[in-house]
């Protein structure tokens, strides 16, 4: 693969400093008569989400051409956009991601046979509707059908033509997870579990938090980026009674890092609550190695840490965006050494019926000949560096050895680290270090007084010696 040059990462995106000018347009634009206490009612929001072709061609007329397509398309698979997320749609720009992500358009009709309805296996791998135990030590919860946003290429694009998830049912997975010890880790997902009232969430939650042997609960969620509104204070004070919680948002473009998103992370980071992000790599919407940088360095920004980047999955109606795996590690590549390295998901791609998450990299490993100890390594800039394992021939002993004395260095009064001066002295944290080691012009130290100084001792001989001198008066006192 050809080392890619590192690209100038576009400015920020979101910051409440530098309020997003065209989310505002674009709420003038489409919604000029919503009102101010309106638009930042998430009710609101979510009751006028543009649901219709009518509704969507009357905003963006230039899709009037494919709204008979786009009729067919929601016979089969259901579309919601709030006008929160509308409101970021360029109307000028035909290849206008955030439109992507939520509109029907041709290549969804095209491909409508293509691909399949539960690519991952879920349901195989399923002892109670809602519940996926794939992993030894955590399950997939699903509880609801629903979601402030339709994305076009949507995994569980087949659960979306049901009717909620009853409470009979929900109450079977928590049961499940009750009577399975080995669960402590639940992965709350649906649809979104964001859409469920707050009240019905804290039910869950609570129900789950009384299960002793589950440690963590994850919500996964796509509102914080679709419909930030609906993360209000009444939200955040009910889910931070349940922690340990961590949430897992789904933000794809940096086009959706607005001052709203970032203020609904920001409510959720500030519970206690850690944001990790999931994305999705999608042909024409982020699959280049611009846009994710802007992505990953806009998120780490907004406190939020890159996860995964999925692989997109062969389900049905979505294969124009899936992208070749190339792609993904080109990205990759773009990313690791270029940007810092708690901003770099990892890519991975879902085993075909049910394979799990497999970690997909770059080879930075060229050769590595265990025999010979060798390896040879590439860096970010293709470097290449041959690496050499520790030899065993040279002996280093895992044991403890005693301490031998002629190479400790007791300070000046002749006392060892135990001795109570040795704090008065001023090393009062009893770290064997001293506070200045003096050094002669040979590089050697200089012995004398309050310093304590080790020469050739191995760690462990050096970690006991500290260890003495915290100990006190009962800690062997080293000969001088
Ligand atoms: C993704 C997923 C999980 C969580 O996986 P992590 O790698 O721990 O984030 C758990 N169960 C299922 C079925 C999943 O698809
Ligand atoms: S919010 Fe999540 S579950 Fe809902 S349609 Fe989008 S990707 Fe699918």
């Amino acid at each position: 693969m050809q080392p890619t040059a590192p690209a100038a990462i576009p400015p920020a995106v979101a910051s409440k400093r530098s309020p997003s000018p065209l989310s505002k347009s674009g709420r003038e634009r489409y919604f000029p008569d919503a009102t101010d206490a309106q638009w930042n009612d998430w009710r609101w929001q979510f009751r006028n989400r543009v649901t219709t072709v009518d509704e969507l061609v009357k905003l963006l007329p230039k899709l009037a051409p494919v709204a008979d397509v786009q009729r067919e398309i929601l016979r089969d698979f259901r579309m919601g956009i709030p006008p929160y997320y509308l409101a970021l749609i360029d109307p000028d720009d035909p290849e206008d991601p955030i439109l992507k992500h939520a509109a029907p358009l041709q290549g969804e009709y095209a491909f409508r046979d293509v691909g399949e309805e539960d690519p991952l296996g879920e349901e195989q791998y399923s002892p109670v509707p809602g519940i996926t135990h794939r992993y030894p030590d955590r399950v997939l919860m699903v509880i609801s059908n629903s979601c402030a946003i339709y994305c076009r290429y949507c995994t569980r694009k087949r659960i979306m033509y049901e009717d909620a998830v009853p409470d009979v049912e929900i109450d079977r997975m928590v049961e499940y997870i009750a009577r399975t010890p080995a669960v402590r880790d639940v992965v709350v997902s649906g649809g979104d579990p964001l859409t469920c009232g707050t009240k019905k969430l804290e039910s869950i939650l609570s129900k789950l938090r009384a299960i002793p042997h589950l440690e963590i609960i994850r919500i996964g969620t796509r509102v914080p980026v679709s419909l930030p509104q609906r993360v209000d204070d009444e939200l955040v004070a009910m889910l931070q009674k349940y922690h340990p919680l961590w949430v897992n948002v789904h933000f794809n473009h940096p086009r959706e890092l607005t001052p709203e998103a970032a203020a609904a992370c920001d409510r959720l980071s500030r519970a206690g609550i850690p944001l990790n992000n999931q994305s999705v790599l999608l042909k024409g919407i982020n699959d280049d190695v611009a846009t994710m940088r802007a992505l990953v360095t806009g998120l780490m920004k907004m406190r939020v840490r890159p996860y995964y980047l999925y692989q997109c999955d062969p389900v049905r109606g979505a294969e124009h965006f899936r992208t070749p795996i190339a792609k993904g590690l080109e990205i990759i590549e773009g990313l690791r050494g270029h940007v810092s390295g708690l901003a770099i998901p990892t890519y991975v791609i879902d085993g075909p019926g049910g394979g799990g998450k497999i970690p997909v990299q770059p080879q930075y490993l060229l050769h590595y000949d265990a025999a010979r100890k060798k390896a040879l390594l590439r860096n970010f800039q293709h470097r290449v560096f041959e690496y050499s394992e520790p030899d065993a021939a040279q002996p280093h002993s895992g044991e403890l050895r005693p301490a031998r004395p002629s190479q400790v260095v007791p300070n000046a009064n002749g006392a060892g680290a135990a001795d109570g001066k040795k704090r008065a002295n001023g090393n009062g944290n009893g770290n064997a270090a001293p506070k200045k080691a003096r050094v002669r012009a040979d590089g050697q130290p200089v012995v004398g007084k309050s310093s304590w100084v080790h020469r050739g001792h191995s760690r462990e001989e050096r970690l006991r010696s500290a260890e003495a001198s915290t100990r006190g008066a009962d800690a062997p006192t080293p000969a001088t």
